[in-house]
């Protein structure tokens, strides 16, 4: 199968540090990976080049062959690439339907390809469309940020944090929510958390950063035997 996503090389500087430091990995339709490594690693970095927010230095990152970074956020989206952010950003007056509508006419002009219905009841918020942003509960608005980064449809779909401040029940749910976006939509996703309780049992890959640089890649339960990890980041 071809990879949906492929990250060639990529390196990112800002003057002399090299926060992204010739990253390579390949992500299929469907599937989740997981971006671990301690803060400072370049996984803030690394998605704002997926992203389009920031010009790789070097190296590209394609899109079903076509190169989709360097290009602008705008662009990104475009090419079929969305994400969120790690605070909420909903306009606490407006009602869930009407915060979905907005995001979706981010992409004027394109039909989504799914109905729009359909992310909104893998994410268990069909019922809380009438209520205010505002009143809903912190996991709900969680997944309503969600919802409004499919609502332009895009093929890969990148979760900066999403569990964090979650309790256990709250974090399960969500990585149910994940796995039945990539799995029944097709969507590519890729999270950085840095719960390994929530992340660990969604990824179906694991991308382990250290210093800009791809420290280890493998199954969840590769990571958790790799010594090198365990050393670096796990913590035994
Ligand atoms: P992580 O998300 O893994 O914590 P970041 O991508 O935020 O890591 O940061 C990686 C490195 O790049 C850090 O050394 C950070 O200080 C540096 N860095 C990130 N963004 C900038 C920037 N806009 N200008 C200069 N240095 C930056």
């Amino acid at each position: 199968m071809t990879p949906l996503l492929t990250v060639d090389r990529v390196v990112k500087r800002f003057g002399g540090v090299a926060a992204v430091d010739g990253v390579s990995f390949t992500l299929d339709a469907g599937s989740v990976l997981g971006l671990i490594g301690p803060n400072g690693s370049g996984k803030t970095t690394l998605l704002g080049v997926l992203a389009g927010t920031h010009e790789p230095t070097e190296g590209t990152v394609t899109l079903d062959g076509r190169v989709a970074s360097g290009r602008g956020a705008h662009r990104a989206v475009h090419a079929g690439i969305a994400r969120t952010f790690q605070t909420t950003r909903l306009f606490e007056t407006w009602t869930l339907r009407e915060g979905l509508r907005l995001a979706r006419g981010e992409r004027r002009g394109r039909r989504t390809p799914w109905p729009d219905e359909a992310p909104v009841a893998l994410l268990g918020l069909d019922h809380l469309l009438d209520r205010p942003c505002g009143a809903l509960t912190g996991a709900a608005q969680r997944l309503a940020m969600i919802a409004s980064a499919l609502a332009t449809g895009p093929r890969v779909l990148l979760l900066d944090e999403p569990a964090v401040g979650m309790d256990t029940a709250d974090a399960a749910a969500l990585g149910d929510a994940v796995r039945r976006v990539a799995g029944e939509l097709g969507v590519a996703v890729i999270v950085v958390d840095h719960n390994m309780h929530f992340l660990m049992p969604l990824a179906d890959t694991v991308v382990v950063m250290a210093a800009g640089a791809v420290l280890a890649t493998g199954t969840p339960e590769e990571i958790r035997s790799d010594e090198a990890v365990i050393a670096s980041y796990l913590g035994g």
